[in-house]
């Protein structure tokens, strides 16, 4: 039973917690949730439940409190909830590699179990620097990507995320210098396809890979675009020596309709990075995954080995439940289901198409967004906020976006609830 009322935790939350790009001390009060099941948040002061449009930030694909999960969770912790991973092993860890090599494009072989996403973006950056390192090319180290990405918040990763008007643009002076090219169209267009390889082309010499997030650019703007530009990356990285990440944190285990976003474009990348759905967002446990080129190109240098390795690294109790959610998810039509909550999303988006200050409405997999022509500040935020609430749905628009990325066991009639919410959280932006 909890200990604390609502207002007593408001209260040290204010005063001693950091939320995500938040101000200390708080300024907004955030909704204080007592528990979760299925796809629903139940609320602690009794407001009773708010479905979860943002499976968690995009993480808890089967919803809360599975059985399936939580009985792999309960029968790891029997025996072992964490242990070293230097010098130690342990099946959990193996088996979740072999499985992500089963799923992965074909090609990727070497798995690095990492501790959150943003981590297994540094791990995927410095294999790349080390490769070029090894082989005895140390003027390639720097990255090319997309303006309007995210990769997330320690430095490398902000180094590639959005430099201006990003989450990191106080940081843009100071942070490593990449090579930015604007962010693809949703079409293809040859002309932009032309810009782009002759951009990994003249950085060629000084690049050691581009990095993106294939097919939907996540928290930087919610942006679409053909999977033919992934190709075309493909083709200019090999005609060129520079190596391919593809970010597929946020894309990763079904979101965009396809179990990885590079199938959309059938194209291996050098490394790939997971994260977030891994787990069914039970745990902390993010991957990259690389080619044995790579890793074959690290072992011959100077320094054979991959310098990394964090204190919970392979964490077997997040291994064994990211082992559980996989299964789950491969052992179901997920297929169907993704196809279907697209499809009750278009169906229920389309009147916000017809609201004053509505750019765009667009629908990928089981991602629904409504773009604004204009960009939300603190207080309209919190509207939108408040006006998803009220529908009974958990949202969380921000800058000129309202979206939704909901569990894959939503049910037909939430999913136009969270329809309803998205469109009424638009109308108050
Ligand atoms: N890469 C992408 C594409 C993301 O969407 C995110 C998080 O939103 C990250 C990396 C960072 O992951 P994490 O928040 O687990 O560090």
């Amino acid at each position: 039973m909890p200990e604390l009322s609502v207002s007593e935790v408001l209260e040290l939350d204010r005063r001693h917690v950091w939320h995500p790009y938040g101000p200390m001390p708080g300024r907004v009060d955030p909704l204080v949730v007592d528990s979760a099941s299925g796809v629903r948040l139940r609320l602690a002061d009794g407001s009773g439940e708010l479905v979860d449009g943002m499976s968690s930030w995009w993480s808890a694909i089967h919803g809360y409190n599975h059985p399936v999960l939580n009985e792999a969770a309960r029968e790891q912790l029997g025996r072992m909830s964490h242990v070293m991973f230097g010098g130690l092993t342990h099946e959990p860890a193996v088996r979740l590699a072999k499985l992500l090599v089963d799923i992965s494009p074909d090609g990727l072989e070497h798995v690095f179990l990492a501790d959150s996403g943003s981590v297994s973006v540094e791990v995927a950056v410095k294999m790349c620097l080390q490769y070029w390192r090894s082989l005895g090319r140390p003027a390639k180290q720097r990255l090319l990507t997309w303006r309007g990405g995210y990769h997330g918040d320690t430095w490398q990763p902000m180094s590639v995320c959005d430099p201006e008007g990003g989450m990191h643009e106080l940081w843009s002076g100071v942070l490593p210098r990449q090579v930015f090219v604007d962010p693809p169209p949703a079409e293809y267009e040859e002309s932009y396809a032309e810009r782009l390889r002759s951009a990994i082309e003249r950085h060629a010499d000084e690049l050691a890979a581009v990095i993106v997030e294939p097919v939907v650019q996540g928290a930087g703007g919610m942006r679409f675009h053909s999977p033919a530009y992934l190709r075309v990356l493909r083709e200019a990285c090999d005609a060129h020596g520079v190596l391919l990440v593809f970010d597929e944190i946020a894309t990763g285990f079904g979101r965009t309709g396809t179990l990885f976003a590079a199938e959309h474009a059938a194209v291996t990348p050098d490394v790939m990075c997971v994260g977030k759905a891994l787990t069914g967002g039970y745990m902390t446990m993010a991957a990259a995954l690389c080619t044995s080129r790579v890793a074959d190109g690290i072992s011959r240098g100077e320094v054979p080995v991959l310098a990394h390795g964090p204190t919970f690294m392979g964490n077997p109790l997040a291994a064994a439940v990211a082992c559980a959610s996989v299964e789950l998810l491969l052992g179901q039509d997920w297929r169907a289901e993704v196809e279907r909550i697209g499809t009750g999303l278009r169906e229920g988006l389309a009147p916000a198409a017809g609201l004053p200050g509505v750019k765009d409405v667009r629908v990928l997999g089981a991602i629904g967004v409504v773009q604004l022509d204009h960009a939300l500040d603190e207080a309209a935020m919190r509207a939108a906020t408040e006006a998803a609430v009220r529908e009974g749905v958990w949202l969380r628009p921000f800058r000129d976006l309202v979206y939704t990325m909901p569990p894959y066991v939503t049910g037909d009639a939430d999913v136009a609830r969270i329809a309803r919410a998205v469109c009424a959280a638009a109308r108050e932006g």
